[in-house]
């Protein structure tokens, strides 16, 4: 793929190959769009197999942050950046301080955060260089951990889906199964748990499974029998890709939900599918914008409390996503692009 072949595909406005030899640092900053606001979006390092294959991602991504940020109503653009190398060969503090000089030199068009293989340690020294950055912990004034708002919104994404499906956004007594009990699934049951919900997991980690069996009661699932569960609601709150085409063909509920990012293995094939056989299928960017949410806050000096918030307005967001497919006869999928992108061409015409 040719840069700008990828860039007017997708719509970019800039792409920044950033080479630092003393640092060894390779990356590439794209910069999707500025129509809401800055653009915003985590720093990936991976050992892409060829720089095409990173110029691809760091497109893919930046345009999905764009699409995240708009339907979450936040004013903020779509940015990412990806760092070409082996995390275990190639960190340290000097790479990331010539990575955050290149996001300097952006004067704030483009802000980073951690993703994929990068922590708050090395946004530290990213900082250093430049105030163009997020995902601060607690202790330096940041709000610290986004899981807790991320699943309070995976929480209300689930009750706009059971309303749909039940009539009633209730929670008591309906059956939902959490994949991944760490950060997100962790605190997401315990939300469900409060308010009376009947709990079953599945993980590959055993000290997660007795911790959220210990804590909040409900039952273990073995990994292979997941798909196949007769409940409420999936939850997906590990890895991506685990809806496909076979995983579906077991699926007997009315109701996939969770927090994991491109749970769909490959998009429109998938939600087309699940469409077909009567399934709801939340998009993973809109359920799981909480994180994104918790950032913003952080970033324009919010509290906690203004984060949760806004995390409960996914109800609502989701329930127009729902209706919107219903009306439209699209996929929950189609339909969550055709608003992000009402409220994006609303703000480019506003703004000419
Ligand atoms: P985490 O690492 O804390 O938890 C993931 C859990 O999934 C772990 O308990 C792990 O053992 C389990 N797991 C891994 N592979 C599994 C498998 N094959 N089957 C069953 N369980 C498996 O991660 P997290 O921060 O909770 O994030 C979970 C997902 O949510 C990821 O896809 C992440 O990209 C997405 N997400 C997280 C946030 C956030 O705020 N942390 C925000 C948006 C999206």
């Amino acid at each position: 793929m040719k840069p700008f072949e990828g860039m007017n595909q997708l719509g970019h406005e800039q792409v920044v190959f950033c080479n630092d030899q003393s640092s060894g640092l390779k990356a590439i900053i794209a910069i999707h769009s500025t129509a809401l606001g800055p653009s915003l979006g985590g720093c990936r390092l991976y050992p892409y197999g060829s720089e095409e294959d990173a110029l691809r991602d760091v497109l893919r991504l930046s345009r999905g942050m764009t699409y995240k940020a708009a339907i979450t109503g936040l004013d903020l653009g779509g940015g990412k950046a990806v760092i070409i190398g082996n995390p275990r060969e190639v960190k340290s503090e000097a790479l990331f301080r010539a990575f955050g000089r290149f996001v300097d030199s952006l004067g704030g068009r483009y802000i980073t955060a951690e993703d994929m293989n990068t922590t708050e340690e090395d946004m530290n020294a990213v900082r250093q260089e430049t105030r163009w950055v997020t995902g601060v912990a607690a202790k330096q004034g940041g709000l610290g951990d986004p899981s807790p708002v991320t699943a309070w919104g995976v929480f209300q994404g689930i009750r706009a889906c059971l309303d749909e499906v039940y009539g009633t956004p209730d929670v008591a007594n309906r059956t939902v199964a959490i994949q991944g009990v760490g950060s997100v699934g962790f605190h997401l049951a315990r939300y469900l748990k409060e308010r009376g919900a009947n709990l079953l997991f599945s993980d590959i980690h055993e000290g997660n499974l007795k911790r959220a069996v210990g804590e909040l009661g409900g039952d273990v699932v073995p990994g292979d029998q997941y798909f196949g569960l007769k409940c409420d609601v999936l939850a997906p709150c590990a890895i991506g890709a685990v809806v496909n085409p076979k995983t579906i063909p077991q699926l007997r509920v009315p109701i996939i939900a969770g927090g994991a990012n491109n749970i769909l293995a490959v998009e429109d094939r998938d939600a087309a599918d699940l469409t077909e056989r009567g399934i709801i299928y939340a998009p993973d960017y809109v359920i799981n914008a909480g994180g994104l949410i918790s950032v913003n806050c952080e970033l324009r000096g919010f509290s906690m409390d203004k984060a949760m918030e806004d995390a409960t307005n996914i109800y609502s967001t989701l329930k127009t996503v729902l209706e919107t497919a219903k009306k439209e006869g699209t996929t929950t999928v189609q339909a969550s692009d055709a608003v992000a992108l009402g409220r994006l061409n609303r703000a480019k015409h506003s703004s000419q």
